[in-house]
């Protein structure tokens, strides 16, 4: 996968700069920021931004991660913390995306 499939997939246009994204996640509306994937960056760093925003918009990542949302109760009592399990091996996840982009050296 790579950048251009990660557009297709959320419907969004190529972009150098965040955008912001209306999508339904977990039967809600939700405004999400995608990332940049910037065109001139190593294949792992374009990867991994892509299937963030991916898993972002409520699809779900080659690896399997998916969006999880908290439950009803705790969306009305203001729980805001979100988590998204990415395999290890995953370009995606925080640790093998920050660690590409410091290899890229930006
Ligand atoms: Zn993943």
């Amino acid at each position: 996968m790579n950048d251009e499939s990660a557009r297709k997939r959320s419907s969004q246009p190529a972009t150098k700069h965040s955008a912001l994204t209306v999508t339904r996640i977990g039967g809600m509306n939700a405004l999400v920021l995608l990332l940049p994937v910037p065109d001139d960056a190593p294949e792992l760093v374009r990867e991994g931004l892509a299937r963030r925003n991916i898993v972002n918009t409520g699809g779900t990542c080659p690896c399997g991660a998916v969006l999880r949302l908290p439950n009803l109760a705790a969306r009305r009592a203001g729980v805001t913390d979100l988590s998204i399990v990415h395999e290890d091996d995953c370009p995606a996840t925080d640790e093998n995306v920050l660690s590409a982009i410091r290899r890229w050296g930006r």
